[in-house]
């Protein structure tokens, strides 16, 4: 089968386009026939090395496609059923396998696409406002990168839950996106101090929640958009790593909460994926959130992908197809 490999970390030059063997089944798993993979910021941090894994490695994790295999001992699937997954490594390729207690089934109404679109980026943006920081009506949050992939849904998500919602974003062009999907103000952080602006929009009060995956540029002044007692939610660090910080600021800037959270440790337990996950395709299927796929590019042009997600070029979501 074609899959994409790297054999050395890198730029996304090292993404090589391959002939390898397919997997086979072990126990628990699905085989699965790969209709779409969702391109992620993390397959970049394992590209450079950022995040270590062996080598030669499959890029990717997340992806959607059919079921062509089972093994013996698994249950509640069946052959042709269409599922989706992630946290699981190799998905950049033809097929792969996947333990069947990390895949959901997509309901009729959901495709391949739209499955390897939303299950990373919306898991996240679903747990990040109904669990890290429980959004409420009335109140009112800042999200960075507004008009990004887990941004747009994001957004949509914390309006569900009747909040305000002040956007991030570099271009005009994003502004539109970001207030399409809900935003009641947007910001351009590359052209207006966003605090300054924060601030007028909340009458000097500040914000109980940010939601920042912008990381190394946005994060100190983030701090300063919060009201006392404040959540910083740092879950991303797309501009790079965040500098080491002394705890004493959070009690100097109103006694904050900061975490560092990720969609691991909010997807625990079967239960857990499952309430995510229905959410995201009862709300997909009811047309109450849609899902901005940027480019959907064949699997050869991963390394074009990489690229273009790396250098702010993308809204929404990017996914590649075997
Ligand atoms: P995005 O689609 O949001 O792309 C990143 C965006 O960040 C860009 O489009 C850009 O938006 C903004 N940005 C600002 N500065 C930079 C910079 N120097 N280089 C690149 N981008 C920059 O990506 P994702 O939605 O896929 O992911 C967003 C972040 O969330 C990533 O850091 C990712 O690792 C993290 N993440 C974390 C998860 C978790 O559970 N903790 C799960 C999923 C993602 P603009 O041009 O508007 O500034």
């Amino acid at each position: 089968m074609k899959a994409i490999r790297f054999h050395q970390f890198g730029g996304p030059e090292v993404l090589k386009y391959e002939e390898i063997d397919g997997p086979s089944l072990s126990e628990g798993e699905l085989l699965i026939k790969i209709g779409a993979c969702g391109v992620n910021f993390i397959d970049t941090y394992q590209r450079t090395g950022a995040y270590k894994v062996d080598l030669p490695h499959i890029a990717g994790q997340e992806a959607a496609g059919e079921v062509v295999g089972m093994a013996d001992d698994v249950s509640g699937f069946k052959l042709g059923d269409h599922v989706a997954f992630t946290g699981t490594p190799y998905a950049y390729a033809e097929y792969m396998t996947v333990l069947a207690e990390k895949a959901v089934k997509l309901p009729p109404t959901v495709s391949d696409k739209e499955g390897a679109a939303i299950l990373l980026q919306g898991m996240t943006a679903h747990y990040l406002v109904h669990s890290t920081f429980a959004l409420q009506k009335n109140q009112t949050c800042l999200i960075h990168a507004a008009a990004g992939g887990v941004g747009l849904l994001l957004v949509q998500m914390a309006k569900m839950q009747g909040a305000r919602v002040i956007g991030t974003v570099s271009t005009e062009e994003k502004a539109i996106l970001a207030r399409d999907a809900g935003a009641d103000e947007v910001i351009l952080y590359t052209q207006q101090n966003f605090v300054t602006e924060v601030m007028k929009l909340t009458e000097g009060k500040g914000l109980p929640v940010v939601y920042d995956s912008v990381g190394k540029t946005t994060f100190e002044n983030s701090l300063d958009c919060l009201e006392p007692r404040g959540y910083m939610v740092l879950y991303g660090q797309s501009s790079g790593r965040v500098d080491p910080m002394d705890p004493q600021i959070l009690n100097a800037k109103g006694s904050l909460f900061l975490t560092r959270p990720s969609l691991n440790s909010y997807a625990l337990t079967r239960k857990e994926i499952e309430w995510r996950a229905s959410d995201l395709f009862n709300w997909i299927s009811s047309g109450r959130l849609k899902v901005h796929i940027d480019s959907a590019r064949h699997l050869s042009e991963a390394a074009e992908a990489h690229e273009a997600l790396e250098s702010r070029k993308t809204t929404g979501k990017v996914i590649l197809i075997p």
